[in-house]
């Protein structure tokens, strides 16, 4: 049996069905060495030469994250960030750029930083409303769309297919972080992206104990090959034993995903009409913006994140966030343990986020668990 001609959720429990060859071992070996025995005729014919730019253990994750996004090709980085950073300096200074304004908020702010200091002019619009997103491209002059979507922290929708074909017509390429939706919810590239971003360190891995970031592209072109010089050169790589617990991370993922998609939902519904709750952001909802477009691209759930509006105003939500038992007040997403952060505080001076805004990331643990905790949290708010 072909692991590739297998369902996905297949592929991603056997790794592709990699075997060992030397060892028949089911789970591949982690390979740390930094260099690789030359030929006594001065060829490289294993292919690898020096870590920075070869490793196979970077190439097992590689090749499933390829096969999991339809994609041409695949590049594991030492942080998501580590890999968004990559794509706008694989661009050159005087390059326009569109973003969206709700974005995961430090690339944000590297793009109206670092990036606009080093020449990209950089463009923040609602690429929500596809009128808007065609209005601010410039045929000619914009090279990139970037859109994520569900966005960080509101988790607003952006239709990937209108985007593109919008980036396209203008002649600029489309990225998509697609952290939050995972392969196992949508797949940017069949929509028509030209590269998908994801943290690895979130979903993909899963278990709160990685960092690093991924890149798929859709065409193996020579921006792609751009970006796999900026790795290679800037050495933005991700650790070996990273790469190996990311694989690891990914064989559970079609399992992890789908159940924080259902308790999402659950939490969700359960606070949509709450007297302590102004508002509960999560694009599974009815009642959302964006739910018919979410509803079209992303198959089987709506995703494990969501966000409640506290009535009552940031120290309400802050009181909320400090009683809570069983949620982990902490940053990051994705991981089997549910996390809840009052994120504009994180977020700091400059930031667009709702000051009663708490982020939820919805874990493995019981729904009615959560609930109950969040309810005996808010009760006193
Ligand atoms: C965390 C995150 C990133 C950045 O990834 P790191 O691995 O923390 O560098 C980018 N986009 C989204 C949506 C994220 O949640």
């Amino acid at each position: 049996m072909d692991p590739k001609h297998v369902k996905p959720a297949s592929a991603a429990a056997q790794a592709l069905g990699w075997i060992d060859e030397t060892t028949r071992a089911i789970s591949p070996p982690l390979q740390p060495a930094t260099t690789y025995l030359r030929d006594p005729d001065n060829q490289f014919r294993s292919g690898r030469v020096y870590a920075r730019a070869d490793n196979p253990t970077f190439e097992q994750a590689e090749a499933l994250l390829t096969h999991l996004e339809h994609g041409a090709g695949a590049a594991l980085f030492s942080s998501g960030m580590a890999a968004a950073t990559t794509v706008f300096m694989a661009l050159n200074p005087g390059d326009h750029v569109i973003a969206p304004k709700v974005m995961y908020w430090a690339l944000r702010h590297w793009l109206l930083g670092f990036a606009t200091q080093w020449g990209l002019k950089v463009e923040l619009v609602d690429p929500t409303n596809p009128t808007t997103l065609a209005r601010a491209v410039q045929p000619g002059k914009t090279r990139l769309v970037w859109i994520e979507t569900p966005a960080n922290p509101t988790w607003v929708i952006t239709d990937i297919a209108a985007a593109a074909e919008i980036a396209h017509q203008a002649g600029a390429r489309l990225a998509v972080d697609s952290t939050i939706a995972t392969p196992v919810l949508t797949q940017p590239i069949a929509l028509g992206a030209d590269l998908v971003l994801h943290s690895a360190t979130k979903y993909l891995n899963g278990h709160s104990d990685v960092v690093a970031g991924a890149l798929v592209t859709a065409k193996d072109d020579e921006f792609w090959q751009r970006i796999k010089a900026g790795r290679k050169n800037g050495g933005a790589i991700a650790g070996t034993f990273e790469a190996w617990l990311l694989v690891r991370g990914m064989r559970t993922l079609f399992v992890r995903v789908p159940a924080a998609c259902r308790g999402a939902q659950k939490i969700a519904g359960h606070f949509a009409s709450h007297p302590r709750i102004a508002a509960v952001l999560y694009p599974g909802l009815a009642t959302a913006l964006g739910h018919a477009v979410a509803a079209r691209q992303m198959k089987g759930g709506f995703g494990g994140m969501l966000s409640l509006r506290v009535k009552g105003g940031e120290a309400a939500a802050i009181a909320a966030a400090a009683r809570v038992q069983l949620w982990k007040r902490a940053t990051s997403l994705g991981g089997v343990e549910s996390l809840i952060e009052h994120r504009a505080s994180v977020e700091g001076a400059n930031s667009p986020t709702p000051a009663d805004l708490l982020r939820l990331s919805v874990g493995l643990e019981d729904a009615d668990d959560l609930i109950a905790d969040l309810e005996q949290a808010l009760a006193q708010a």
